[in-house]
């Protein structure tokens, strides 16, 4: 009878934690961060893919499956970049509220590269280029997006959401004005990427890349393409290379080999660093200083 009255007593302290946030899960560690930053103070958002893998193609663990299953909110950049995640996510997100950033409003998407230089495929990353991140504008987007939909998930903490936002947006807007006068001076330098995932970044900057080396980042090039794109870089007019961490460098060095061109590593992805609010700028700022050092030297 006691114990009866007890758990009845209990009850409203039950139901308060039944209302705690809800379980979020970001795909990639980029959007992971800008969601960490918004529920900063409320809660946690799960990482789907950590380390230093490929934001292409994946291989979903049983333990990632569970992940997905386990999810109130998903959070995914869109098909045009996770089609490893469409099926799993039909079938193992069934309760989840499924964002998709490349749809929310203000977001501005930019095709995928063809041509010259450029190893564009549409049967592989689509007509439209995934790396939405790398605009802080639509990184802006996806902050505001992101806070609306957990405060409507989760009204109870709605306020600390949208305030969460409001900070993370004035951070962006700084650091795009620190980024932009950080590169001002790398507008005339022709440089090949990895792979062609930095539109969004050489838009907004004013860079000048002449091309990338490979459509698919595990993919292998052919030996054609090599030949050609050793030309071009002994052309001389190539300054840097760029190499990704999430690959081996290979490739890069048989394309530098006896060249006068630089090699310099970009990060679209942030592999190395530790995920959490903080990632994205330091991602931002690791990219233009990977280019200035490459990029800003004099030969
Ligand atoms: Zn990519």
């Amino acid at each position: 009878m006691r114990k009866a009255f007890l758990s009845i007593l209990c009850l409203p302290l039950l139901m308060s934690a039944a209302s705690a946030a809800p379980k979020v899960l970001a795909t990639i560690k980029p959007i992971h961060s800008l969601a960490a930053a918004v529920m900063q103070g409320v809660a946690e958002p799960e990482l789907l893919i950590g380390g230093a893998l490929s934001e292409h193609s994946y291989a979903l663990k049983p333990s990632d499956a569970r992940k997905i299953e386990g999810a109130d909110v998903i959070i995914e950049v869109g098909p045009d970049l996770e089609t490893y995640l469409q099926a799993p996510l039909q079938a193992l997100g069934g309760h989840a509220k499924i964002l998709v950033l490349e749809r929310v409003p203000g977001m501005h998407l930019l095709p995928a590269r063809h041509g010259g230089l450029w190893e564009g495929d549409e049967d592989d990353h689509g007509p439209t280029d995934p790396h939405i991140w790398l605009d802080p504008e639509n990184s802006i987007a996806m902050t505001r997006a992101i806070a609306e939909t957990l405060a409507r998930r989760d009204p109870s903490h709605a306020a600390a959401y949208r305030a969460n936002a409001v900070r993370e947006v004035a951070m962006i807007t700084a650091l795009d004005k620190e980024l932009r006068a950080t590169l001002a001076p790398l507008g005339n330098k022709p440089y090949l990427v990895f792979h062609d995932a930095y539109h969004y970044f050489e838009a907004r900057y004013g860079l000048h890349p002449a091309g990338s080396v490979t459509v698919a980042p595990d993919r292998p090039v052919g030996a054609r393409r090599v030949a050609e794109l050793h030309d071009a870089v002994a052309s001389g007019r190539i300054i840097c290379l760029f190499r990704e961490p999430q690959f081996p460098p290979k490739l890069i060095e048989t394309l530098d080999e006896g060249t006068r061109a630089r090699v310099g590593v970009l990060d679209p992805l942030g592999a190395d660093l530790t995920p959490g609010p903080n990632l994205y700028p330091q991602l931002m700022r690791n990219l233009a200083r990977g280019l200035t050092a490459c990029l800003a030297r004099n030969r």
